[in-house]
């Protein structure tokens, strides 16, 4: 008889998009003649730069010529890519980052999901609260953590990002032994300082943990102070594994490319304590599971790091980050407190009051779409997030419409 991972049926079903979706629609349905504009989303609307374009019509005429075509390509990317990572994104940042530690792969989301599974499965967890679902759920599904009470999972350390802490939690008082974060971060917007990650790093190192450190927005960094990777910190190289995405950098939620940098200094314990090489242990699970990316897409990527590439992605941000100003600059106005937008593409609204009622107040007074905090943990409740990834008119005419409903 085939049995199913049981561990699936703990899983909470994901209803905060679903459940968005219905309100809208049904708000939608007997509202016809009132647009509604959506400020909940967590993808880009802007295309993709033209340096990406222009890769990748290149590339696919390289792919119709039997001189220059390309078949199975290295499963850890092109070194073309590999090489241009290390050199733009951590050279000049001073991190010691060597190409081969760089593993180019399809998304940042599969990565997270993927990287559990070389660790043991009796470990114990911290996990943010709020959240980007995927650190959880993967957990569940691989039996780390029991039965989801109250909307906690037992096994689980949370972190709580609260107004109190700024949205940064502390390290913890417990021993951890496998750690996510997740600066800028999703959905607060907030950014960990320098001595905030050397405080994580330096508990890492006590407790012989590993720190995943997803790093999805850094590009919308602009506080000269506030570190871009993990790496930044002195003795990273030993207790942190980065991911690093450019779906939100340059438009590529729908191209697909990241990848995860994995230092060879990195190490993890078998039950005897000795020490195993982190780094080829995901070789080995990367090149077993994974054919590579793309050859057009990995060219699409790397042309991020030409001269005009550099100043398209920039210009992107920028503009998103200009959204992200309006919309912060808007409901400091309400007297509503938040995080969030100036380094990030989200802006983390503490509105007080029910996040579901609050969302249903401006979805019926404004006909403006945001995020519910409460779907993204239990911290959330309380919080919306409003995103700005949108249209410069749809911004503006939306923060127009919640003035006047909430003036
Ligand atoms: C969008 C996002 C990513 C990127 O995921 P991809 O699979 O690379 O598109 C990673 N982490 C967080 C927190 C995100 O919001």
């Amino acid at each position: 008889m085939i049995r199913i991972n049981e561990h699936y049926t703990k899983l909470k079903a994901s209803y905060l998009f679903a459940d968005i979706a219905k309100r809208v629609s049904a708000y939608v349905a007997a509202n016809p003649s009132k647009p509604v504009i959506r400020l909940g989303i967590g993808d880009v609307t802007e295309p993709l730069p033209p340096v990406c374009i222009e890769a990748l019509h290149a590339a696919t005429d390289e792919m119709a010529r039997r001189e220059t075509f390309k078949g199975y390509g290295p499963e850890q990317g092109y070194a073309f890519l590999r090489e241009a990572v290390v050199q733009h994104e951590f050279a000049p940042r001073g991190c010691h980052v060597e190409a081969d530690e760089v593993f180019i792969s399809d998304g940042s989301k599969c990565d997270c999901g993927n990287l559990q599974e070389i660790f043991s499965t009796d470990l114990r967890l911290a996990i943010p609260d709020p959240v980007y679902p995927v650190y959880v759920d993967t957990n569940v599904m691989a039996g780390r953590t029991g039965a989801n009470v109250e909307g906690r999972y037992a096994g689980i350390t949370y972190l709580d990002s609260t107004p109190a802490n700024g949205y940064v939690p502390a390290v913890p008082t417990t021993p951890a032994d496998l750690i996510y974060l997740c600066f800028p971060n999703n959905p607060t917007g907030a950014v960990a300082t320098r001595a905030q990650l050397a405080a994580w790093v330096a508990y890492a190192k006590q407790h012989r943990a590993i720190i995943l450190f997803d790093a999805a927005y850094e590009a919308y960094i602009r506080d000269p102070q506030i570190p871009h990777s993990i790496y930044e910190i002195e003795g990273a190289r030993d207790v942190a594994i980065e991911f690093r995405s450019y779906s939100k950098i340059a438009g590529f939620t729908g191209t697909r490319c990241a990848y995860l940098v994995v230092p060879k200094t990195l190490q993890a314990y078998d039950a005897a304590g000795q020490p195993h090489s982190v780094h080829a242990l995901w070789n080995r699970r990367h090149s077993t599971k994974f054919n590579g990316v793309a050859y057009p897409i990995q060219r699409a990527a790397a042309a991020i790091y030409t001269p005009a590439g550099q100043q398209q992605t920039r210009a992107l941000t920028d503009f998103y980050l200009g959204n992200a100003r309006l919309i912060r600059e808007a409901v400091t106005r309400l007297g509503l407190s938040c995080v969030g937008g100036d380094n990030a593409p989200y802006v983390w609204v503490n509105t007080g009051l029910d996040s579901w009622a609050f969302f249903d107040r401006l979805l019926q007074q404004a006909q403006v779409v945001c995020t519910p905090g409460a779907g993204f943990g239990r911290c959330g409740e309380g919080h919306v997030r409003i995103s700005a990834f949108n249209s410069r008119a749809n911004v503006e005419q939306a923060l127009a419409r919640i003035a006047a409903a909430l003036a």
